[in-house]
C-alpha cells in the first residue's frame, strides 16, 4: 500500500532530514510550512525548491495570535511559545492529513534537542495537544520514541527511522552529508519570538495595546523604538525603506512626524499621546535629521486629520539612549 505523509519543514537541517528521510521510504511526502508575523516560509521556499518537495505555505496567524497570550505550556528563554506553536503546527496539518487522506504526520524534532521543548514529556505534550498523538513521526529520533499506529500496525517500513538524541549536530551532519544535503540555513533564528531584543520591544507593545494589530507587531522590527512615557512609544525610521515601512504600516489617527526643510527621518508616535509625549517626539526625530544639532529645527506633527509644526531643540543623544527600548 503506497503511504502519504505530511510534514513540518521550517527549512532547517533538522527538517529537511526528516522529509528526506520520508522520502527515501518511497512514501509520497507533502511538506507544510507556515508563516505568521513572527515567522516566514522562506527557508522552507529555498529547502523545496533545492531539494524538489512538494511544499505548502498556509498563514497560521489567526490562530497563532489567540493561543500566543496564553499558551498552555508557557514560554520558552523568550517569549516563544514553542510546545503550543508545535501543537498548533500539528493540529492544521492533522486537518490537512484527513482531507487529503494521508497517513501520519512527521517533523524534524530531535529528542533532548531543545532542553525545555524537545524532551520526551514536551514531545508528547506536544502530540497529545495536537490532538494527532498516534499519528505524529519524528523520523530523526523514532528508535526512541514510542512506535506510532502504522508503526505498530506494521504498515511502516520497518528501516529507514533514526536514533538521533541530544545538543550535538554530529550525526545531522553525516546524514546531511549520505543524504547528498548541502544547503541549508544555520541552526536557530528564523522565529522573532526567539529573539531577546524583539520580545522586549514586544512585552513593551503589550503593555500598551493587550490585543495588538498585525500592523503594530510589524513595526517591532522596523527602526528604533523610543519609550516616551507609560502610554506611549516613539518609533523613528533609520533609513529611506524603514521611513516608507512606518508611513505603510502607521495606524490611522497615530501621530506621524517628520522634519521640514531637512532630510530626516519619519517617527511614528505609537499608544496615548499628550502635548509632552509630542513634544519630545519632536525633539527626537530632529535629533535623527539633518538638522543642526545647536539650533530650533521645525517638525511636522501629522494625524487624526490635522497638522501643526512645533519648532524644538534637537535631544540629547545620551538622553534618547536612556530611553531606547
Ligand atoms: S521557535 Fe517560534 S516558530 Fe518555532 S516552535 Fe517556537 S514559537 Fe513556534
Amino acid at each position: 500500500m503506497a503511504l502519504r505523509a505530511i510534514g513540518l519543514l521550517s527549512g532547517g537541517l533538522d527538517s529537511i532530514l526528516a522529509a528526506e528521510a520520508i522520502r527515501r521510504l518511497g512514501i509520497e511526502t507533502i511538506c507544510v510550512s507556515f508563516r505568521s508575523p513572527f515567522f516566514d516560509s522562506d527557508n522552507a521556499r529555498n529547502a523545496a525548491a533545492g531539494l524538489g518537495f512538494e511544499l505548502l505555505c498556509l498563514d497560521i496567524t489567526e490562530e497563532f495570535m489567540a493561543m500566543a497570550p496564553r499558551p498552555k505550556y508557557g514560554y520558552g528563554k523568550n517569549m516563544n511559545p514553542c510546545i503550543d506553536c508545535k501543537a498548533l503546527m500539528f493540529r492544521r496539518i492533522g486537518r490537512l492529513m484527513e482531507q487529503m487522506k494521508a497517513d501520519f504526520l512527521f517533523s524534524g524534532e530531535v529528542l533532548g534537542q531543545r532542553p525545555m521543548s524537545q524532551n520526551k514529556q514536551s514531545l508528547r505534550n506536544v502530540a497529545r495537544l495536537s490532538g494527532y498523538e498516534d499519528y505524529i513521526l519524528r523520523p530523526l529520533s523514532a528508535k526512541l520514541l514510542p512506535p506510532i499506529r502504522i508503526q505498530r500496525d506494521g504498515i511502516m517500513p520497518p528501516d529507514g527511522l533514526f536514533d538521533l538524541s541530544g545538543r550535538g549536530r554530529s550525526r545531522q551532519l553525516e546524514l546531511a552529508k549520505e543524504f547528498g544535503v548541502n544547503d541549508y540555513p544555520a541552526p536557530a533564528g528564523g522565529c522573532m519570538l526567539t529573539e531577546p531584543n524583539f520580545t522586549r520591544r514586544l512585552r513593551r507593545l503589550l503593555e500598551l495595546r493587550s490585543t495588538p494589530s498585525i500592523q503594530s507587531i510589524e513595526l517591532l522590527s522596523v527602526g528604533r523604538h523610543v519609550r516616551l512615557s507609560p502610554e506611549c512609544t516613539l518609533i523613528v525610521g533609520r533609513n529611506e525603506s524603514e521611513n516608507q515601512r512606518i508611513c505603510d504600516l502607521a495606524i490611522p489617527d497615530e501621530p506621524l512626524l517628520y522634519v521640514i526643510g531637512h532630510e530626516g527621518p519619519t517617527g511614528l508616535l505609537f499608544g496615548k499621546s499628550d502635548r509632552d509625549s509630542l513634544l519630545k517626539s519632536a525633539s527626537i526625530v530632529a535629533r535623527y535629521s539633518d538638522a543642526p544639532k545647536d539650533m530650533t529645527a521645525t517638525v511636522r506633527i501629522e494625524g487624526a486629520g490635522e497638522q501643526f509644526d512645533v519648532d524644538v531643540s534637537p535631544m540629547r543623544p545620551e538622553k534618547v539612549r536612556e530611553l531606547l527600548v
